[in-house]
């Protein structure tokens, strides 16, 4: 595990406001991670709480949830927020579900609504951060 635990930070349009709240609430709690964020969802963020370090990665449908998939790949992530709003259509469904199908099979900590995000943040497992293996635990995949 790396030595400050890496967490990623998206909101869909319509979660942005509720992303903020929660970045804002537990702004102490999130300054000892290494953040990232999609691009807009990061921009709300650092408003809201320039003191927070987040790198800010491309726009979620210009590639960024395709960046935290890869770094979850790659073994660099060890938690992911991903506020997402199920009541619109996406022209970048395909990426959100790539990034949630990734979450899922390299088993990593993922809240996908406010609620869960509160839990996940003061969960021993975040806080003791489980090291994210690079390779999941499917014995059927090769690479
Ligand atoms: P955004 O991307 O933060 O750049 O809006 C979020 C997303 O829709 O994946």
């Amino acid at each position: 595990m790396p030595a400050t635990p890496t967490l990623a930070l998206v909101a869909h349009d319509a979660k942005k406001d509720a992303m903020v709240e929660f970045a804002r609430r537990h702004q102490d709690k999130l300054a000892v991670f290494e953040l990232v964020s999609t691009g807009t969802t990061g921009g709300r963020i650092l408003e809201a709480c320039p003191d927070l370090k987040v790198t800010r990665l491309k726009s979620g449908p210009l590639g960024g949830d395709q960046q935290i998939g890869a770094m979850i790949a790659e073994g660099k992530l060890q938690g992911l927020f991903f506020f997402v709003d199920p009541l619109s259509p996406m022209p970048h469904d395909v990426d959100v579900k790539a990034l949630m199908r990734l979450a899922v099979v390299y088993d990593m900590p993922m809240a996908l609504n406010p609620s869960t995000a509160d839990i996940l943040l003061r969960s021993a497992r975040l806080q003791g951060l489980k090291t994210t293996s690079a390779t999941p635990e499917v014995g059927s995949l090769s690479s």
